[in-house]
């Protein structure tokens, strides 16, 4: 069933629900109404009788049947009879079979003094009148409520063919109701059935940019913005990528071309053997980088995620890199360093932020004269900070947005420092994975600091 359908369905059962209730009670108080007056009416014409019988001593009995009969406009079908003390009939406005008056009848009313009965279509009411033991009387007056019950029926076919005209025009109504709220709905799946992934830069209508639909619309339009983005960043990256792996290959093998040229004596050949392992070394990190890269944006969900204390992490990435560039130095600040251990473990992939410290570790050493990075680790009740900092050239204002992109590398490192560009993003969607947050402070010629936050209860950012 569509929403269309549904939403028919629901508000024609609502309303006419309440149409049925509302016509059901009316129904129901009205019947009820007509029968306490009716029996209000018929009370009063057993008392008049009764009062004339016993209190006025010039109306006998045939008296009393004559001005009933001639004067006062009886009920339908009215029938009044009394019954004296000892159960026999006394009176009666018409002929009447006195079987319909049992003594237990005439027993209960005595007891309760005033009854008031419903004997098939016909109601009856019952009083005891006068003193007792003296002139007391039994009085039941028995009517048919023609223009009552009449009445009662004209309002029930008026009330059900009510219902039915209405429940037709409240389905129409909700069709009408449903069709146009699913208006917008309708043209924004229009619009969205035409988007592909070679058209992400289209959008689709936002209407009043305040109600629901609009909003569904205006998120959705910032989703494709999003996905734009990131089609136009993987295909960057790839660009980037093929080149970055092209030109040390391209080098690589001019290398060898000329060498190969002609005889070289054993010195030369050594010379081109070292030079070609340099750019191997080189070759291989970025492959690696490249590598982590994908699989940390791509697997991000298959990621091991153990308990590490960060410290022993940062320890062994300094030790790491020391051995392959034994020229760096390592200043650490033991002193914000806390005495509970506990406070700086953390759910995390220790391959992962090794990778990361010693990419922060090497840019600071790589790109100050000194060769040395300051480091210190402190724990903030829920996270821990950690900052590399060094004494370097620094990096230029307007490009510290632009240094974590892939393959960007700003103007202080081009051609002058080894690198590919892409170990600071490594580094960002590492610590993001963590859940963590990186920031940097930089001065031109007076250096820059990495600040790492990184949050106690890391959960999987994917
Ligand atoms: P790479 O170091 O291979 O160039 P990164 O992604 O690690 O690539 O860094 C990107 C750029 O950010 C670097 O090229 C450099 O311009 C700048 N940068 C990073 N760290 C530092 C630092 N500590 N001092 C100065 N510049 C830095």
């Amino acid at each position: 069933m569509n929403i269309q359908a549904k939403l028919t369905l629901r508000f024609t059962v609502i309303v006419a629900s309440i149409l049925v209730l509302f016509s059901a009670v009316t129904y129901m108080f009205s019947a009820s109404y007509r029968k306490e007056e009716f029996y209000d009416r018929l009370e009063s014409r057993a008392v008049t009788t009764a009062r004339l019988l016993v209190t006025v001593e010039e109306v006998d009995k045939d008296l009393l049947r004559i001005i009933e009969r001639n004067s006062v406009p009886g009920l339908p079908l009215e029938e009044i009879v009394v019954f004296n003390k000892d159960n026999e009939l006394d009176y009666s406005s018409v002929d009447v079979n006195e079987i319909k008056y049992p003594p237990e009848l005439l027993q209960k009313i005595r007891q309760a003094k005033n009854i008031r009965l419903a004997s098939g279509d016909f109601e009856q009411v019952g009083i005891l009148y006068g003193e007792a033991n003296k002139n007391e009387i039994v009085v039941i007056a028995t009517a048919y409520d023609r223009y009552g019950r009449n009445k009662l029926r004209n309002l029930g076919t008026v009330l059900i063919s009510g219902l039915i005209v209405g429940i037709g025009i409240i389905v129409l109504a909700g069709r009408l109701f449903a069709r146009q709220a699913l208006v917008p709905l309708a043209k924004m799946n229009e619009q969205v059935s035409k988007i592909t992934a070679g058209s992400l830069e289209q959008r689709i209508d936002e209407g009043n940019k305040t109600d629901e639909i609009a909003r569904l619309a205006m998120n959705f339009n910032k989703m494709l913005r999003r996905l734009e983005t990131a089609f136009e960043m993987q295909k960057n990256f790839v660009s980037n990528a093929s080149h970055e792996l092209r030109t040390p290959l391209a080098v690589m093998r001019s290398q060898l071309q000329v060498a190969l040229e002609k005889d070289r004596t054993t010195e030369e050949y050594h010379q081109v053997l070292s030079s070609l392992l340099e750019d191997t070394n080189s070759f291989t990190e970025l492959t690696n980088g490249l590598l982590t890269l994908a699989q940390s944006g791509i697997d991000g969900q298959k990621l091991h995620f153990n308990s590490i204390r960060l410290d022993e992490v940062l320890f062994s990435s300094q030790e790491e890199l020391a051995k392959q560039k034994p020229h760096y130095h390592f200043q650490f600040d033991y002193d914000n360093l806390p005495e509970d251990e506990e406070s700086l473990t953390i759910q995390g992939n220790e391959q992962l932020l090794n990778t990361a410290f010693t990419n922060f570790m090497d840019n600071a050493c790589k790109f100050s004269e000194e060769k040395t990075v300051y480091i210190s680790l402190a724990s903030k009740g829920k996270h821990i900070e950690i900052s590399f900092r060094d004494k370097g050239a620094g990096i230029p204002p307007d490009e510290l947005r632009k240094i974590f992109s892939p393959f960007y590398r700003a103007a202080n490192a081009q051609h002058l420092v080894k690198g590919h560009g892409i170990g600071l993003s490594l580094c960002k969607r590492i610590i993001e994975l963590h859940s963590g947050t990186i920031s940097v402070n930089s001065k031109l010629k007076k250096g820059s600091t990495f600040k790492v936050v990184i949050p106690i209860n890391t959960k999987n950012a994917l």
